[in-house]
């Protein structure tokens, strides 16, 4: 029998939702907290998959010359909420979407405001995540969850655009459902999954 011991990989995002998100998604991960004293990581690309590489890719290369510890990877997360109504925005740019509204109450309520009255409401999130080994080639995995705007801002849980999306099959927002039910459908739960799947076949 083969025994591996967890992954210890950095994680490439100072975004309090997602640290929580993979910790509950990826267990068997060891997460070290990209550190407080290191470089904004730039995100420029034109693609989720893009910038997912250029973080994951970023941080490695920070982390050779300042890592404080021994780790085995680095993984990255590009996500993003793309609404129809918006020809797919904010998309890629989720993050810096109405950059003078700090809080996300008033971020999701402006958003809600764009969409024309009786436009088509479907919307999804997507997940593209970059996971580079400290020493070895990148690998990518992606996830989406579709869905439909909510007309309000609806709920206090998880993060983001959560209490606006309201995912098909459901009539409650993700900030409503509990993150059990977001963890079995959601746009980074499938990232995870097919990510995790990726890396058992690099281990057999
Ligand atoms: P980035 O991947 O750092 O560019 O940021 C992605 C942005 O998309 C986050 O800051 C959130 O605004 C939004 N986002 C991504 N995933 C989620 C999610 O699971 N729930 C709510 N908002 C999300």
């Amino acid at each position: 029998m083969i025994v591996h011991s967890p992954l210890k990989v950095v994680l490439a995002s100072r975004n309090a939702g997602k640290l929580r998100e993979f910790s509950e998604l990826l267990p068997e991960v060891r997460f070290v907290l990209w550190p407080a004293n290191a470089q904004e990581l730039p995100e420029t690309g034109a693609f989720f998959q893009d910038n997912a590489l250029q973080k994951a890719e970023g941080a490695r290369a920070w982390w050779r010359e300042h890592g404080p510890e021994a780790v085995d990877g680095v993984l990255a997360d590009d996500s993003g909420l793309c609404v129809d109504a918006l020809w797919g925005g904010p998309g890629v740019l989720s993050a810096r979407f109405a950059p003078d509204l700090p809080d996300y109450r008033d971020k999701n309520r402006r958003l809600l405001a764009m969409v024309p009255e009786g436009a088509d409401r479907s919307a999804r999130f997507v997940c593209v995540l970059a996971y580079v080994p400290f020493h070895g080639e990148p690998l990518t995995a992606s996830g989406a969850v579709e869905g439909s705007l909510a007309f309000d801002h609806r709920g206090n849980g998880g993060f983001g655009y959560d209490p606006i999306f309201i995912p098909d099959g459901f009539d409650q927002t993700f900030g409503e459902l509990p993150s059990e039910t977001k963890h079995t459908l959601s746009h980074r739960a499938r990232a995870c999954a097919a990510l995790r799947e990726r890396l058992a076949q690099g281990r057999r």
